[in-house]
């Protein structure tokens, strides 16, 4: 069972008025469901709650329509007509036996209400502060607005305690709980008793939080969830003035909750920050407050928790990815399960559901945002209803949790995989600068699939169909992944781009297998725009070459804004000396030169280089498939061939993960063709009389 070491994670600690039964707190975070799929939301809550978590919170939920954060999709909590959508939520997590906590929020300054079309409020008459950059500007609140900001508040605090939540937050945080836009130098220029010293900016925080514990402080708790720094150093909220702030109403809430801000900087990458990265911003807070302290930094290892609460850093381990990744985390630990930990690999897969609006998917747990869709469990899968053995061919992420979950289905199964090492992919992606973390994804399939003994595995078994075809399964699964393309088509260039004879054109795949550009310059041509036109370009930088990257795009590795690494990508580049140039696509690849076509006006820039490096687009290894499915329409016995992953169409590693898993939760499934393909919830009609239906 569990290593005593690891007990005092499971103490219980009290909260103002509740309890919580251990100290694994999922503290609040966004999942791209919202108010737009409530039912997934709340499952999805209450698998956590199942796997141990002591507290399960919501994401940021809107108190007003002024705080309107479309096109984002969160939780709303404007008025009596969501509180059954709210109230569903907490019943789903108080069933698995977690307490529910409510993270209100308006998001003052941060809020464009292009739904509600409201004027957004905050302490100046600035322009919003919104991811989208919309051209909105926000009111400076008179002492009228912060009177309405107040009632609404505990409006909606007291709505959450009629949905029945034990937790209720007030939102200083990460410049999306309007109040930090109050406690702010930068922001808050006011010179009434809201604006100047600490203590008027911090007023409305303190009276938000006075007035919550007035409306609801007798049965719920009331948390406060507040950024220790923006890393802006003096201009922003820093360090030594967040402790003011902490010091300053150390009592007044039930708990404090740590945050850095803005977001990017609260959940940074693996590729550019370690587990525990909040430590030295954390460390020393607790002192400052008798009440419970709870803070985040990716954290998956047990030790590092059991240290972070014997310091006196924290007596709450807070997680929102760790998680994601693995719902089941506490009870792991709580039963001496420590290596069937399903660790977070930091790559913000699920921060990019978010961004794009659609339910977040996590590249180390496929059932994320399933749970309820298509009924997947992050632990537990239907037993196969035959004997049936299958064959897997190709051990990268897809073949891995194909193999994997089709063995926890009780099939037998046999992986092939024609290289010595499982990963696919990632046994050379995860060699690559701050991709390190990633190879999680091999590293827990291979070892789940070690422990199961219907699984068998066999290395430098490169299959042909023939191969196939006489191995005597069942059912064949494809899983052979792809190749990086070579004649620069992608987006910008669907012809293969004109090539000097003799020219040194590389791909991904030639610098895995050894290859290097036979030049010091290099332009690395990016029209993929997800990590790998930048990673290249920091790989080939630090071996010391000359590089230059060229995208088509306004940036580099523009998708990665959904990652919030955008940013820091091309920070970095900047910084490790690598010339970019973006919004060029690729013209023609010479000896000496590559030509790049402005993607406006189509002029020419030569950009002196000895190689070209193409991230592009890939080509699907489906020849198997193909062949395959040839013998079988001559007679051979194999009741089923599929393709998945990057062999049935290249994408990420999340994607090729989730493939794997639906084939093996749909293998021998038999359902309607036409049937739809997940369950979803489709928003209620209003009711009669109807515009059209009433006479003029
Ligand atoms: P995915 O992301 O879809 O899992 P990867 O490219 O990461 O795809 O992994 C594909 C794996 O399939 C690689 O490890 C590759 O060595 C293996 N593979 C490719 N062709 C064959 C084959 N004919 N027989 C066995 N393994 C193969
Ligand atoms: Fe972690 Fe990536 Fe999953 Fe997010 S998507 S929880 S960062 S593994």
């Amino acid at each position: 069972m569990r290593d005593p070491r690891y007990d005092i994670l499971f103490e219980p600690v009290r909260i103002g008025p509740v309890t919580t039964k251990n100290r694994f707190y999922q503290v609040p975070h966004c999942n791209g469901m919202g108010y737009r799929d409530a039912t997934a939301l709340a499952t999805m809550r209450a698998v956590k709650a199942e796997g141990g978590w002591g507290v399960v919170c919501s994401e940021q939920v809107e108190i007003h329509p002024t705080g309107d954060i479309a096109p984002f999709i969160e939780l709303r909590n404007w008025d009596e007509s969501d509180v059954a959508m709210l109230a569903r939520i907490a019943e789903a997590t108080h069933a698995k036996g977690a307490l529910a906590g409510l993270q209100l929020a308006h998001n003052g300054m941060n809020a464009p209400n292009l739904y509600s079309r409201e004027i957004p409020i905050g302490p100046v008459d600035l322009p919003v502060f919104s991811i989208l950059n919309d051209p909105v500007q926000a009111r400076a609140m008179d002492k009228d607005d912060i009177r309405n900001l107040r009632r609404w508040h505990r409006n909606a605090a007291l709505r959450g305690k009629r949905a029945g939540y034990d937790l209720v937050y007030v939102y200083a945080g990460k410049l999306f709980g309007g109040a930090m836009f109050f406690l702010s130098r930068r922001f808050n220029t006011r010179g009434d008793e809201y604006g100047g010293s600490l203590e008027n900016r911090a007023r409305l925080l303190k009276e938000l939080i006075e007035d919550t514990k007035d409306a609801v402080g007798d049965r719920m708790a009331v948390a406060c969830r507040i950024s220790v720094d923006e890393l802006l150093g003096e201009e922003g909220l820093h360090a030594a003035e967040a402790r003011d702030i902490i010091a300053h109403l150390a009592e007044l809430p039930d708990l404090w909750d740590l945050t850095l801000s803005t977001w990017d900087n609260d959940s940074q990458t693996s590729r550019f920050a370690e587990e525990g990265y909040q430590e030295p911003f954390i460390t020393g807070i607790k002192p400052l407050t008798s009440k419970p302290v709870v803070g985040v930094g990716r954290l998956t290892s047990p030790d590092y928790m059991v240290k972070l609460i014997r310091s006196g850093i924290l007596d709450l381990i807070g997680a929102a990815r760790p998680s994601i990744a693995d719902p089941y985390l506490p009870n792991k630990i709580k039963e001496g399960r420590i290596d069937d930990i399903r660790e977070c690999i930091g790559c913000n897969m699920c921060v990019a559901g978010d961004h794009t609006m659609s339910p977040s998917r996590c590249t180390q747990n496929p059932s994320f945002g399933e749970e309820w869709r298509r009924g997947w469990h992050p632990e537990r899968i239907n037993p196969a209803t035959s004997r049936s053995s299958v064959l897997v061919v190709g051990g990268g992420p897809a073949g891995l949790e194909a193999a994997m979950m089709l063995g926890r289905r009780g099939y037998e199964v046999t992986l092939a995989e024609k290289s010595r090492s499982l990963g696919g992919r990632l046994v050379e992606e995860r060699r690559l600068p701050g991709l390190a973390a990633w190879g999680r994804v091999a590293d827990y399939r291979e070892g789940q699939i070690d422990k199961l003994s219907n699984v068998t595995v066999y290395r430098e078994s490169d299959l042909t169909a023939d191969d196939i075809i006489t191995f005597g399964c069942d059912h064949a699964v494809i899983a052979t992944g792809s190749t990086w393309r070579r004649d620069g088509v992608a987006r910008y260039l669907l012809k293969p781009v004109t090539v000097a004879e003799g020219a040194d054109v590389l791909t991904p795949d030639d610098l895995w297998s050894g290859a290097r550009p036979r030049g010091r310059r290099v332009v690395v041509y990016d029209d993929d725009h997800y990590y790998m036109g930048g990673v290249l370009a920091e790989l080939l930088v630090s071996e010391g070459r000359d590089v230059t990257l060229v995208t088509p795009a306004p940036d580099v590795s523009n998708w990665m804004r959904n990652t919030m690494e955008q940013f820091r990508v091309q920070a970095r580049l900047l910084q490790l000396g690598v010339k970019i140039i973006t919004q060029h696509g690729l013209a023609a690849i010479g000896m000496k030169a590559v030509e790049a076509a402005c993607v406006f006006t189509g002029r020419l820039t030569s950009i002196e280089a000895d190689a070209a490096v193409l991230v592009t687009a890939r080509l699907p290894h489906n020849a198997l498939l193909k062949d395959v499915k040839a013998r079988m329409a001559e007679g051979a016995s194999l009741k089923s061939i599929t393709v998945i992953g990057d062999a049935a169409a290249p994408g990420t590693i999340a994607a090729a993960v989730f493939a794997g898993r639906r084939y093996a939760e749909e293998l021998e499934v038999v359902r309607d063709a036409d049937a739809p393909l997940f369950r979803r919830e489709v928003t209620q009609l209003a009711k009669g009389p109807l515009p059209w239906t009433t006479p003029a």
